[in-house]
């Protein structure tokens, strides 16, 4: 018996004690105001009331409340009508005609909730009707009724309804408990996920960074041309790992916090140009074209770029794996230029498979395809369209989808974003020439792997790297030496990157310190900047990127 039934068959058996008691009460009533013929009424309908109070307990809820009720019913109108208009008593069966509602269930037994009442109003009207000659024409003397029954039916009918209340808050209260208790469970779950995805994602980032590290230091070893195509690959399939699994943290880590968005200054071009080069051997390799074709006249923009790439990484792979011939085309243009406001339009159009209308509503809930078969042909988990949904909502647009089955599909959306004056433009574009060259920097990291990777990516942009195995270490290297910045991992042994830079941020507070962070969330960008670091780099992280973002650090003048 599951926990509403038991609860029912508590409720029926103590209500028709219950009523038995006042049944009881009432006989001694009728007796000691020598109204027998009524007290033999009263008498007769209690054994219902202890049948359907066993009987409730025997097991048969619904014959017993079916008893319970018609008895009641009966025996108020009985009483009633024996007693005359004077005692009120007809008032009882307001109590009756709630009781369905805490008796039977609203959902599965609605008729009955519906029946009993009407059984009750019926009654009542009848009583009026009849002018309380339903059941005898006999009447008790009107002064008896009002001076003695009518009190008694009152204070019956106030009993019952403050018994009929107190039970209805109970439940409601037990039902709040335990939604608060289960709300509680929830969030204490979900923070249980939070922190074991920031795990995860630190530690399937550290050895992706090797993997990419590793695989753009072997590309530029000179390797034989038919290394050179494996190395490739190995490059590719590790940045589709990548974006799978920033895909899985990003969506969980939106669901919980949303999209927080960190624009910098950007060349669109150069940044998609990366875009092409990830892709362009999928292409090729499944005999498509990809074309880039991006405004000329596109200024400088102040533009969170990384989710930006996120957007159109998106759509560029299912673009890419849902086209057998043809192309895809990336397609970013200037719309409007007003008060140093650009509206950029951002285009995808493939010539692939194309989605249905219906289909085009559903693809942007998480975890779903078009359709069932989509996964075992083209693979995926059906979460880059609703990440894309996110952030491009983030940035205040909508994205937006034509499409025709067999012909492809358009996906575009409009965003307005700040341009970066000509001055800055020409900073920026001074500081892209600067060569890092013989500048010292300090690597601060404990994981042996990256150090080789990080150490061997830095040392090709002819940076001289010292190396700490933790952040004490790197706290005395820096009171020792001068360097152009540092590049700090986090978790490390004997003092963690934020502590490090707390420590250094007291005798140095010009010091550009880059963190090196494998974790997505936003308590840990916070923490960084909390601990007087400048900015921070996503492992594994790409090169170009490293540099651009080591040369942006170098001079940048510092707030405190
Ligand atoms: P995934 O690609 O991992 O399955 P997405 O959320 O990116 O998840 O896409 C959801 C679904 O939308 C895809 O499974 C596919 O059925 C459909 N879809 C998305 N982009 C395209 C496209 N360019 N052409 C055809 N179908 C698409």
């Amino acid at each position: 018996m599951n926990e509403f039934s038991k609860r029912r068959v508590k409720l029926v058996f103590i209500l028709s004690l219950f009523t038995t008691g006042i049944t009881a009460l009432w006989f001694f009533l009728a007796r000691s105001l020598n109204l027998h013929e009524l007290s033999l009424y009263i008498a007769a309908t209690m054994p219902f009331f202890i049948c359907s109070a066993i009987i409730s307990k025997v097991g048969n809820l619904t014959l017993a409340r079916f008893i319970y009720l018609v008895a009641f019913n009966i025996s108020v109108a009985i009483t009633s009508s024996f007693i005359g208009k004077a005692g009120s008593v007809e008032f009882i069966l307001l109590f009756a005609m709630a009781l369905p509602f805490v008796f039977f269930s609203f959902r599965r037994e609605k008729s009955y909730v519906a029946l009993f009442p009407v059984l009750s109003i019926v009654l009542w009207i009848l009583l009026y009707v009849t002018d309380f000659n339903l059941f005898t024409i006999t009447k008790i003397d009107t002064t008896l009724a009002d001076t003695y029954i009518y009190p008694v039916s009152i204070f019956t009918t106030a009993v019952l309804v403050t018994y009929q209340l107190i039970f209805f808050s109970m439940i409601n209260a037990r039902y709040y408990s335990n939604i608060q208790d289960e709300r509680e469970d929830a969030i204490e779950a979900s923070n249980a996920k939070s922190q074991f995805l920031s795990m995860m994602s630190h530690e399937i980032r550290t050895p992706m960074n090797a993997i990419i590290g590793l695989s753009h230091i072997l590309g530029d070893t000179n390797p034989r041309p038919d290394q050179e195509e494996n190395i490739e690959a190995l490059n590719y399939s590790g940045k589709i790992l990548l974006n799978l699994l920033n895909n899985v943290l990003d969506y969980s880590k939106m669901e919980t916090s949303g999209v927080a968005l960190d624009p910098i200054p950007t060349d669109v071009m150069s940044a998609v140009k990366q875009i092409k080069k990830i892709h362009e051997p999928g292409c090729l390799g499944k005999g498509i074209t990809f074309k880039l074709q991006v405004d000329e006249k596109l200024p400088m923009l102040l533009l969170d770029i990384v989710r930006f790439n996120q957007v159109i990484n998106n759509l560029v792979s299912n673009g890419i794996k849902f086209t057998k011939q043809g192309s895809v085309t990336l397609k970013i243009t200037k719309q409007e230029d007003r008060n140093g406001n650009v509206r950029m339009r951002t285009e995808i159009i493939d010539t692939g498979i194309g989605i249905t209308k219906e289909q085009q509503e559903k693809i942007w809930q998480p975890f779903t395809q078009a359709s069932i078969n989509t996964n075992r042909l083209y693979g995926g988990t059906g979460l880059g369209l609703p990440i894309v949904k996110s952030i491009v909502e983030a940035m205040g647009s909508a994205v937006h989808i034509e499409s025709e089955v067999a012909q492809g599909s358009r996906f575009y959306f409009d965003i307005e974003v700040k341009s970066i004056s000509n001055e800055k433009l020409n900073q920026d574009s001074g500081k892209k020439e600067r060569n890092l060259k013989g500048r010292r920097i300090l690597l601060v990291e404990d994981n042996k792997i990256n150090i080789m990777v990080g150490k061997q990516i830095l040392e090709r942009a002819n940076l001289v790297v010292d190396v700490a195995f933790d952040g004490l270490m790197a706290v005395n290297m820096v009171k020792e030496n001068d360097y152009c910045a540092v590049l700090m991992d986090i978790q490390m042994p004997i003092m963690d990157g934020y502590t490090s830079s707390i420590e250094i941020r007291k005798f140095n507070t010009t010091l550009p310190i880059l963190a090196l962070s494998a974790s997505v969330f936003l308590e840990v960008k916070s923490k960084i900047e909390q601990s007087g670091m400048n900015g921070f780099i996503f492992k594994p992280f790409d090169p170009e990127d490293l540099y651009n973002r080591i040369e942006a650090v170098i001079d940048m003048p510092l707030a405190s």
